[in-house]
């Protein structure tokens, strides 16, 4: 399933990239990764989902990255993720029949549920990062909820010793290069019921897809090119 639609931007190839764009685009690919893995799960696992599958994914992207990152590392990945976010939201049009909550609504979701994840260490970042006081118990309490439904399965998902990997990278390709640890941290972490391909693919558009009739998950070469370009952008 579609990731987000963001507008085609052509791919810049930078020369150079700075550590913070580097980290930029390793960030942003990790969240989509995850995002990704969220629809896997829910669609071999048949996991009940009530609310939109595309929120929930977000929701796990989060949790997941809560898991296997350090704080700095979670705090960093907040920064990127708005950032994205903001930069795409002002470039779209609102319309209502997307999956997708409009994505000024969306990344405002993100930072509530990472902040709800540790409320107790978060809330000075979440609030420079634009969240209201006004929100703070109802976005513990959500990211409360998101922790306790993603752990429950992912406690049920953990490989058995000795197990085959499920999320099998491809040989080639610069995002799954630079996913190479997350890939691991991944695998090491969650058995998907079915081997499931990951790729990178020309896709025409900066998306990532999982698809659940043949259990695959493709990221689209497009994308670190925008997300490089995006991180040079003022
Ligand atoms: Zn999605």
């Amino acid at each position: 399933m579609v990731r987000t639609i963001r507008p085609l931007v052509l791919a810049l190839c930078l020369v150079g990239a700075t550590p913070a764009a580097a980290d930029f685009v390793l960030n942003n690919l990790r969240v989509t990764l995850y995002h990704e893995l969220a629809h896997a799960l829910i669609d071999q696992l048949r996991l009940p989902v009530f609310g939109p599958e595309e929120s929930a994914a977000d929701s796990f992207a989060l949790v997941f990255a809560d898991r296997v990152h350090d704080e700095p590392t979670n705090r960093a990945l907040i920064r990127d993720l708005v950032r994205l976010g903001r930069a795409e939201a002002a470039e779209e049009y609102f319309d209502p029949w997307r999956e997708y909550m409009p994505g000024a609504q969306r990344t405002a979701r993100s930072i509530c549920i990472w902040y709800g994840l540790d409320p107790g260490a978060r809330g000075e970042l979440a609030r420079a990062l634009g969240m209201p006081r006004e929100v703070t118990r109802v976005c513990a309490e959500a990211g409360g909820a998101a922790k306790r439904a993603w752990s429950a399965v992912l406690d049920t998902a953990l490989p058995a010793e000795g197990a085959e990997i499920t999320l099998r990278p491809a040989a080639t390709g610069k995002a799954l290069r630079l996913l190479k640890a997350d890939i691991a941290a991944v695998n090491a972490r969650v058995a998907l019921p079915h081997p499931t391909p990951l790729t990178v693919e020309d896709c025409g558009q900066d998306n990532a897809y999982y698809y659940n009739f043949d259990d695959r998950m493709v990221i689209c070469s497009e994308m670190v090119g925008v997300l490089r370009a995006r991180a040079a952008a003022p």
